[in-house]
């Protein structure tokens, strides 16, 4: 049977993704297919991407740049999108304004910046997402919640970005009563920012342990990663 069949490969967990997602969709009373699912190939092969293709997933992510680049360019025969989530510095922008379709995890003027000045004229612009620490200490990653706005009004004012919305990436958090609050907390954010006219729709936030939660406050894309490809190796040495 091919591999995408097997009721314990990648075919079959990304059905199970789904349809956690589609129930989450349910269970908040939220238009079924609004939630987009970012299949998050981290550490994976590009094998293991292709049975998650074969499987009709189209939007990937991924975090560490020379990784991203060998896997983007042995993945090229495919029509897929990629999404950078990862931490970004400027020395690694450019390879990604040159391959990405999506930035999610843009947390710094001067790394949009880059990003806008490196966008190849022949592409569209590069779809970006703000990343804000919603959760204090946890994470060093991610704008703090007071500096967003200033950040998101001049992120969309750079001529070859796009700005769509917000990402967030909580601490852990293994108690269902606890995972919302992050996720409210940037929803209410993002809508601030649309009450004063920036053109926002996406709430990238979610993954593996905790899509439903994000759900249930609105996210429009969920980054699952465990979920879909299984655990992943310890990270080690070319991370
Ligand atoms: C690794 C990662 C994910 C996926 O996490 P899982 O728990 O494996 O689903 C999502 N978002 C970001 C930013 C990540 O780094």
């Amino acid at each position: 049977m091919p591999a995408q069949d097997r009721p314990d490969g990648i075919g079959a967990r990304l059905a199970a993704v789904r349809d956690r997602i589609a129930k989450a969709e349910a269970a908040a009373g939220r238009v079924p297919g609004s939630v987009r699912l970012l299949a998050v190939s981290k550490t994976f092969p590009p094998a293991a991407v292709r049975e998650a293709a074969a499987a009709g997933q189209t939007a990937f992510g991924e975090n560490y740049v020379q990784e991203a680049v060998a896997k983007v360019a042995a993945l090229a025969d495919l029509a897929l999108e990629w999404h950078f989530i990862g931490p970004l510095q400027s020395n690694k922008t450019r390879a990604v304004a040159e391959r990405f379709a999506w930035v999610h995890s843009v947390d710094r003027l001067r790394i949009a910046q880059r990003l806008s000045d490196q966008r190849p004229d022949h592409l569209p612009p590069l779809q970006v997402c703000i990343q804000v620490n919603v959760s204090g200490e946890a994470t060093k990653a991610g704008v703090a919640p007071e500096e967003a706005a200033a950040l998101a009004r001049a992120v969309a004012a750079l001529p070859r970005l796009r700005l769509r919305g917000l990402m967030t990436l909580p601490a852990p958090q293994a108690d269902p009563a606890r995972q919302r609050e992050p996720f409210a907390r940037l929803r209410r954010l993002y809508e601030a920012l649309r009450a004063e006219g920036l053109h926002l729709d996406t709430l990238s936030m979610g993954m593996t342990g905790d899509l439903e939660a994000a759900v249930a406050e609105g996210a429009t894309i969920v980054r699952v990663g465990t979920g879909i490809f299984g655990p992943r190796p310890q990270k080690g040495a070319g991370g």
